[in-house]
């Protein structure tokens, strides 16, 4: 069995940033990467790509040319935790064992959670910007729609990217007002939510746009299936299901944690890798730490999140690798650049319990052209040049304020 002194699960967003901003601390450490895809992708570029911004090419690299050279690459999935004999299982049935474990596997796509959705997806103007490949169709589908009923769905929280499913909607209705075809596709935000932001200071900023759109909200609704053949879409809604026929649909999948997290004893009650919101260390096993979509903190699941999460649990797990405590603090941050309309951007910032945290001395709940520019030219460039390179820029970690 091989041991390493650290093992990151996930060589996403989260585990290559970390990685990074441990051996930038301290070149010598052991580091050990498990990740089993060859592609690492830019996720938040694919609304981008369904808003025919982007080129589906610029959000996918190599996962190799992302490795960091002095780390060991395991080519392989995780299949089971075992923090009792601080051991991992992978797929192959090898074994990996460690001292220090850092968990940042993402979440689950749960498309076969819809009975119907998995067959229809890609044909028959069913789409999802969720998927890599499917993000171009999106576009292609905005592109020939002249009129009928567009729909898009949000699934319950926790998401990824909470925004995505109505930045669909906005870069759609502003292709479509742009043709002169607006007024001819009744436009549909079917949300299983209550709420079209989880953040009242920016659903009110996002309201002057779904008026302007003609889109309607249609809360409390979830997608339950899907008639691919028959072009129809069934909700369940608190007064019985409601069907609705489409000319076009984006879906948002339903989202959970992945199996072998929720099957480990990492998970808590909801499946997640349970962990102190504020240190980002495992609350029972004090060798684990955990980052990105995967974990229990009640934070925007995003990229912007990771990035101010990894240089935090660098820091942390070095001061206990050390005798220490946790010394540095999560204050639950996440952006979401609410694409409203081509060339603008609300770029929300938002902490624990929806405190505004702007990055920037502006009125953030304003559509902006230069929140658009940082969205399309400023953020891909910092993801891959900054956070997954261990340069912290915009990611600075805090330390926890001392008691007393
Ligand atoms: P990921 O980046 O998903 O990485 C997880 C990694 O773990 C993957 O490489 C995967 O292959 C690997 N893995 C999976 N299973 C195993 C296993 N069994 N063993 C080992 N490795 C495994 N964020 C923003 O900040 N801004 C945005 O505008 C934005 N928009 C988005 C739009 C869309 C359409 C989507 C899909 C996401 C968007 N996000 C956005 C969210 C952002 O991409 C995620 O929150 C971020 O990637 C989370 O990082 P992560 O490392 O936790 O997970």
């Amino acid at each position: 069995m091989q041991h390493h002194q650290i093992l990151v699960v996930g060589g996403g967003a989260g585990g290559i940033a970390v990685a990074r901003s441990l051996m930038k601390r301290r070149s010598k450490l052991d580091v050990a990467i498990v990740e089993p895809s060859d592609t690492h992708y830019y996720q938040p570029g694919f609304t981008m790509v369904g808003g025919g911004i982007f080129h589906k090419e610029m959000t996918a690299r190599p996962e190799d040319s992302v490795f960091p050279a002095a780390a060991t690459r395991y080519r392989a999935a995780v299949s089971s935790f075992e923090p009792d004999k601080n051991q991992v299982t992978l797929k192959n049935g090898d074994r990996l064992s460690y001292d220090w474990l850092i968990a940042a596997p993402g979440l689950k796509l749960d498309w076969d959670a819809v009975p119907g959705l998995s067959d229809a997806l890609g044909k028959g103007g069913v789409t999802s910007n969720y998927r890599y490949d499917l993000a171009p169709y999106t576009w292609e589908l905005v592109q020939g729609l002249k009129g009928g009923n567009a729909i898009f769905t949000q699934p319950p929280m926790p998401i990824k990217c909470a925004g995505a499913p109505q930045k669909a909607m906005y870069l759609s209705c502003s292709e479509w007002e742009k043709q002169g075809v607006l007024g001819s596709i009744d436009v549909t935000f079917a949300n299983a939510g209550p709420v079209l932001f989880g953040v009242e200071a920016y659903a009110k900023a996002l309201m002057p746009y779904v008026e302007r759109y003609g889109a309607k909200l249609a809360f409390g609704h979830n997608l339950k299936s899907i008639d691919g053949a028959a072009k129809r879409a069934t909700f369940a809604t608190a007064e019985g299901d409601v069907v609705m026929d489409y000319d076009m649909l984006h879906v948002t999948p339903p989202q959970c944690s992945l199996d072998f997290v929720r099957n480990s004893p990492l998970a808590n009650d909801a499946g997640w890798i349970d962990v102190d919101q504020t240190t980002l260390q495992h609350n029972k096993y004090a060798n684990v730490f955990s980052l990105g979509d995967a974990m229990s903190a009640p934070n925007a699941k995003t990229a912007a999140a990771a990035r101010k999460q990894a240089p935090i649990v660098a820091e942390n797990l070095l001061s206990v690798m050390g005798g220490g405590q946790p010394t540095h603090g999560y204050d639950g941050y996440g952006s979401c650049p609410l694409t409203v309309e081509n060339g603008k951007v609300i770029l929300a910032e938002f902490g624990y319990g929806g405190k505004l945290l702007p990055s920037f001395p502006w009125d953030s709940t304003v559509p902006r052209k230069a929140a658009w520019f940082l969205k399309a030219r400023f953020l891909p460039w910092l993801y891959w040049n900054g956070m997954l390179k261990g340069r912290e820029w915009l990611a600075g970690p805090k330390r926890i304020a001392a008691k007393g």
